[in-house]
């Protein structure tokens, strides 16, 4: 079994020392190669050439930072098969979908290149005579980008991508079971010959690795996407030498289809989307609030449309939902099923793992659809992020916004109706970073992600809003009398 290395000041090392440790493929429960298992010393180390590399780096012309991540574009392009045979053994992706992440991962890119070379400062209103201010975008240091195992690929380079492009350097400390492909990234990301300490890649445990990153004097931001309680634990250390930290956090989206919404297209596109990466993504709705005029048609066509989907191993073409990936996780929304039953939900489709060989050995988990939900049973209330949907029912519009505001989240939701006015009302009143109107949640390099409501984040991903996080906007006031 191979022994894969970090990236730490351009020189491929192992932690100082000495140990490592494994990481799995999903659909069968079989190592797949040893990483380092880096501790704070190794931290050290990579903050100290990050910090070194951002006097060049961060000086450096805009065009040239474009240029360095147009180049790992087409490495992507050039290196997609190793990447999307990673995403299937590493993660569980079904093959056709890791296909679809590689094609994103270098439009993403490309996108963050061009968008680079036209982001502005202002100029501010004269308001002393003989004198002008300006607020000009510079980078903010050294940045530690903490990804979560649900999109590997994906977290990575939306997350290191911005980060660098802007003139800060990087230490990647990936989710532990996406290490290999982190390697990979990394052996990329070297051929597209960035100055040494620029990135630097440290893999390790979240709560030794993750927490000195978070807590290190020599760090200037934390880029982390992951589950809120975690996100709360490196807000504490951060805390301790008042970095920024820009957060995207856990999600219980709520989607309300209306008495008057084309039902079967709600029912069929929403399904359809549910379960595309085992529904382990924060945007994967919740909780679904449908009129009781229109719930047994939504709740008839959405099984329908579930039970074309199917589970298989992912390196399969004809495969549409692969594995979860990881045993914890698997776990975690058995025991959410569980507790719908004891509850007094109905699982009208799956609800277990599938038992026929060779689909028995890993984590695999049937697309589960669990009707007559209440509002404030467990698996309502919390994040699921695995592939169960809930249905609830529901009789006005006021009690639907009632329902849908009652989290702790405030990620996204959906809307759909027919009624472009009743539409608009209800976005309005949603306390969500994002809503969608007649249409599951799409991405585009161009579409902001994430932002300020309740506990699922603290600023914007993705988007010219996204690139701007890693400014600081620094103010310089001159006379000219
Ligand atoms: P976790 O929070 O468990 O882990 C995320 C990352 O944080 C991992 O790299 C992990 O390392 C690391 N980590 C764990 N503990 C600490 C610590 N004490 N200090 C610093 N770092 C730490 O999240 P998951 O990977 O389980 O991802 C699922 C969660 O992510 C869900 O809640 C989901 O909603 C959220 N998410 C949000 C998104 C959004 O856009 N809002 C997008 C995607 C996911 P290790 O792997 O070693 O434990």
């Amino acid at each position: 079994m191979r022994n894969y290395r970090m990236y730490i000041n351009g020189k491929w090392v192992d932690a100082l020392s000495g140990k490592t440790f494994a990481t799995v493929n999903p659909s069968t429960g079989e190592e797949l190669g040893r990483v380092p298992l880096a501790g704070r010393e190794d931290v050290d180390e990579a903050v100290k050439a990050a910090s070194e590399a951002f006097t060049g780096w961060s000086k450096a012309m805009q065009a040239e930072r474009a240029k360095a991540i147009l180049r790992f574009a087409a490495l992507i392009r050039e290196h997609s098969q190793e990447l999307i045979d990673l995403e299937v053994n590493e993660h569980g992706t079904p093959v056709m979908l890791a296909r679809g992440f590689a094609a994103a991962a270098v439009d993403q890119l490309e996108y963050i290149a061009s968008i680079s070379r036209g982001i502005m400062g202002q100029v501010l209103p004269q308001s002393m005579p003989h004198t002008v201010g300006y607020l000009q975008r510079v980078p903010i240091g050294v940045c530690a980008v903490i990804t979560p195992w649900n999109v590997p690929l994906m977290m990575m380079l939306s997350m290191v991508g911005p980060a660098i492009v802007m003139g800060n350097t990087a230490i990647l400390k990936p989710a532990s079971v996406n290490s290999i492909l982190a390697v990979k990234f990394m052996e990329i990301l070297e051929k597209a010959d960035l100055p040494r300490g620029v990135v630097n890649l440290v893999t390790g445990p979240g709560g030794t690795v993750g927490d000195a990153l978070a807590s290190h004097p020599g760090v200037d931001v934390v880029r982390f996407t992951g589950a809120t309680d975690t996100g709360k634990v490196i807000l504490q250390a951060a805390s301790q030498t008042a970095k920024k930290c820009i957060m995207e956090l856990g999600g219980n989206n709520p989607v309300i289809v209306c008495e008057d919404a084309d039902v079967e297209k709600a029912a069929r596109l929403q399904a359809g989307r549910h379960y595309g990466n085992s529904a382990q993504n924060c945007s994967t709705p919740g909780r679904y609030y449908v009129h009781e005029k229109v719930y047994d048609r939504f709740l008839e066509v959405f099984v329908e449309e579930v039970k074309r989907i199917r589970v298989g191993l992912p390196w399969e073409e004809s495969t549409t939902m692969g594995p979860m990936a990881n045993l914890q996780q698997l776990k975690k929304v058995e025991y959410y099923i569980r507790t719908a039953r004891e509850e007094g939900a109905r699982i009208v489709y799956g609800g277990a793992r599938p038992t026929t060989p060779p689909l028995d050995r890993g984590y695999f988990l049937m697309p589960t659809v669990v009707a007559d939900c209440k509002h404030d049973m467990t698996i309502v209330r919390e994040e699921i992020f695995g592939p169960a949907a809930c249905i609830l029912e529901y009789s006005s519009d006021e009690e639907a916004i009632r329902l849908a505001n009652d989290s702790t989240y405030g990620l996204c939701a959906g809307v759909w109706t027919r009624d472009g006015s009743k539409a608009l009302r209800l976005a309005n009143g949603l306390q969500v970073d994002s809503v969608f109107i007649n249409m599951p949640r799409m991405m585009t390099p161009e579409f902001p992600w994430g932002g300020n409501v309740k506990e699922s984040g603290i600023g914007k991903s993705d988007s010219v809003c996204g690139m701007e996080e890693f400014t600081d906007l620094k103010f310089i006031c001159t006379s000219y009398s």
